[in-house]
């Protein structure tokens, strides 16, 4: 028999979309990504995403499915759920969440009854979506109330949060951010949280590679339940798992399925297994080391060429750069960057009174270029062509200047699969 992975039958069935796929391969190749949510996944977890496992239905567990045929995708997913034990040090693991979102979801399901109070990061301070707001099923289902970063430091106001907590008496508090450049206190937060008689939830979507990498704390030890991505820092496929004490264990697993969702995605979850060995490797903890290193790089260079970074520098993967003295939009920064090759989002800042749309500032973060393996002085050219471009953002000549040089240090670092 041969191989169970896919060759090139794309090219022939849909010539069409083939093209389009190649298309994003050279955009991909070609371009500088420092959007501090994505990564480039390795060649061997793209494989396990691309296999005939997306053919095989396995509603419930392991040893507890609803259709036959289930061993093999059985092994599948408790190896990625040892793994994903072994690498967080987490009693129960719950790898089915198809998203970031999806796991969100299904921890507050198990957690909270609709109509209680959630206290969790404001969107515009650098929390989630799914944290609350007004326009998601967070916002629509709790009464969110929010917490910020101080006006002057930048950093989360701790006893802001302890005041908000005896105040507003919520079920659960929520600690974790989207756009946040320093590190969390995590001790902190489950204090207040047993003050307060609140359980604490982490979402360490963006920071779960820096965790396993033993480059930011881990929340494993406070949390009661930790919900995560495998696509951003940890380098695997896009989607969700959860953590969690074993008293929680069977309520998340019956609000992932069948509260939340239906059959698992096991080549997602496959992929997940094969991220999640990557990240055992001791390579993986140099990985960690250098994004956060070449984050403060790029904050360095930031801050020598007179651009305002909030909250003064960056204690992990990204630099969030407020605009206001450039009197440029953030909408103009992205648009700008990706003219000369860089990709960047336009994102708030605290305290901003731009739309989500417009906003106040730029979101640029590392792990994608340390991937391609960017050197030190790479890194620093990168952080020197975004001023030039931002200062200049409608010159053609600064951004030809800027994209020759972007393309040059695109060929010297292929993404995986290229190399
Ligand atoms: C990215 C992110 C999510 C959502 O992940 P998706 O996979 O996009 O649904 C949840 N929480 C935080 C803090 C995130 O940054």
């Amino acid at each position: 028999m041969k191989s169970a992975l896919t060759r090139d039958a794309l090219r022939s069935t849909d010539p069409e979309l083939f093209d389009l796929v190649e298309r994003e391969h050279r955009r991909q190749a070609s371009t500088i990504d420092l959007i501090a949510s994505e990564n480039h996944v390795s060649r061997a977890v793209r494989e396990a995403l691309g296999s005939l496992l997306t053919d095989k239905y396995a509603e419930g567990y392991p040893g507890r499915r609803y259709y036959s045929g289930c061993d093999v995708v059985d092994e599948i997913e408790s190896l990625a759920i040892s793994r994903a034990k072994t690498l967080f040090g987490a009693d129960h693991v719950n790898v089915q969440p198809h998203s970031g979102s999806q796991a969100n979801f299904a921890a507050y399901l198990a957690l909270i009854p609709s109509g209680a109070t959630i206290l969790a990061m404001d969107l515009s301070h650098g929390g989630h979506l799914t944290h609350g707001a007004a326009v998601s099923f967070s916002g629509k289902l709790f009464r969110a109330a929010t917490y910020g970063v101080d006006r002057k430091t930048g950093v989360i106001d701790y006893e802001h949060v302890r005041s908000l907590a005896s105040h507003q008496r919520p079920s659960l508090i929520i600690a974790g951010a989207s756009s946040y450049p320093r590190i969390i206190d995590f001790s902190i937060f489950s204090e207040i949280a047993r003050d307060v008689g609140a359980l604490l939830m982490v979402d360490i979507a963006h920071i779960g590679g820096l965790i396993v990498g033993g480059v930011h704390p881990s929340p494993v030890p406070y949390a009661d339940v930790v919900t995560g991505t495998t696509q951003k820092t940890l380098r695997g496929p896009r989607g969700g798992f959860i953590l969690s004490r074993e008293a929680y264990a069977a309520k998340i697993d019956s609000a992932v399925f069948p509260g939340s969702q239906g059959g698992p995605l096991m080549h997602s979850i496959a992929a997940k297994a094969v991220s999640f060995l990557e990240a055992q490797q001791p390579s993986f903890k140099e990985y960690a080391r250098a994004i956060v290193a070449n984050a403060r790089i790029v904050a360095e260079v930031f801050l020598d060429e007179g651009l305002r970074v909030v909250s003064g520098g960056t204690d992990n993967h990204l630099v969030l750069v407020d605009l206001a003295n450039l009197g440029i939009t953030g909408r103009e920064a992205q648009d700008a960057l990706e003219r000369a090759g860089i990709a960047a989002n336009r994102n708030k800042v605290p305290y901003d009174t731009r739309s989500a749309m417009i906003a106040g500032g730029l979101r640029v973060g590392t792990p994608a270029i340390t991937t391609r393996g960017f050197s030190a002085d790479e890194v620093r050219l990168v952080a020197r062509c975004i001023c030039e471009v931002l200062r200049e953002p409608t010159s053609e000549l600064a951004r030809d200047r800027v994209h020759r040089a972007v393309l040059e240090m695109c060929e010297r670092h292929p993404i995986p699969g290229d190399d």
